[in-house]
């Protein structure tokens, strides 16, 4: 018999199997999750920093596909992982709806943690991303990925999930965390799903909603500068990186900050194989970021 209420299946209150309950304290969940997991129950946990979309709607519907598991979205906005100049203060936020969509996913745990909650009063310690933190996204966003490494290894400490689910969107965060995982021997896997797209090709994000609609049209460059990039693979990185900058080139909106191409772990690009193609580029003031898989030396383009 399915239990009706956490209370029936031993895990206490502040659990409901088929409903959503939101928890804002650290302890609290993370009390829920230990009766829970003493109960059998795998833990899927789905970092967010809210403003649900499409992409992160289909990591909680992956989350849910684990076999006897709970999928726990977390909802934060980190300060942490932002800049003084960044977009902190004016990152959209839509609570209802977030709330609203990991019902109609069925997630039954949000945490939603306020900043005191979750820092506490007197904050000291941080995790170090190592020298990969300061390539890429990191070479222009300094402190980031200590930030994001920083909250994830909370969120893992708080509910020690089986499972951790996270966007290739974000490629270098889901390597470097995939890493802190496996280093820091978290006991945690960590996973990555493919980046959920527009139908004509622009990666979702929740920074999409900062762009007029020129700018937009613009933000499409990154998408097929990825796919020309893909397209030429089997011609070698040189004309990779030629065909995905030519297609940057023609957008004068669009400033570029990086083009490269690595290999699936971010180190040097292989001569031949898999490799990961990144690029970012500024918007009207919005920075936006997207990446593909790249076969290099091989016929056909992978995505
Ligand atoms: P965010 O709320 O932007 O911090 O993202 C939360 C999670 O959703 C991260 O693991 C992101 O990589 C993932 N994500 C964001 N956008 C997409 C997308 N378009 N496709 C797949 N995953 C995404």
């Amino acid at each position: 018999m399915t239990p009706k209420s956490a209370y029936d299946a031993g895990a206490g209150p502040g659990f409901t199997p088929g409903e959503v309950t939101v928890h804002e304290q650290p302890a609290e969940l993370a009390k829920v999750t230990r009766a829970l997991r003493g109960t059998g129950r795998k833990i899927t946990l789905v970092p967010t920093m809210g403003s649900l979309h499409e992409g992160h709607r289909e990591l909680i519907r992956r989350a849910r596909r684990v076999s006897g598991g709970v999928t726990v979205v977390s909802n934060f906005v980190n300060p942490l992982q932002f800049g003084p100049d960044e977009d902190f203060e004016r990152y959209p936020r839509s609570w209802e709806s977030d709330v609203e969509a990991c019902r109609q996913e069925g997630a039954e745990l949000v945490f939603a943690p306020s900043t005191e909650a979750l820092y506490g009063p007197d904050p000291q310690i941080t995790v170090n991303p190592g020298p990969l933190g300061d390539q890429l996204e990191g070479a222009s966003r300094p402190g980031h990925f200590a930030g994001v490494l920083t909250v994830v290894a909370k969120l893992f400490g708080i509910m020690r999930p089986d499972l951790a689910l996270f966007g290739e969107k974000d490629y270098q965060q889901l390597v470097l965390l995939r890493r802190m995982a496996h280093e820091l021997h978290l006991g945690t896997a960590v996973q990555g799903i493919p980046v959920v797209r527009e139908s004509d090709g622009l990666a979702l994000s929740s920074r999409n909603a900062y762009l007029a609609s020129e700018q937009r049209g613009a933000a499409l460059a990154l998408s097929a500068a990825l796919a020309a990039g893909a397209h030429a693979g089997a011609s070698g990185a040189d004309a990779v990186l030629e065909a995905a900058r030519g297609v940057l080139e023609t957008e004068p909106l669009l400033e570029l900050d990086y083009l490269e191409l690595r290999d699936t772990e971010l180190g040097p690009a292989p001569a031949e194989g898999e490799a990961r193609l990144l690029v970012a580029a500024t918007v009207g003031g919005t920075r936006l970021i997207d990446n593909a898989l790249v076969l290099l030396g091989s016929s056909g383009a992978p995505e």
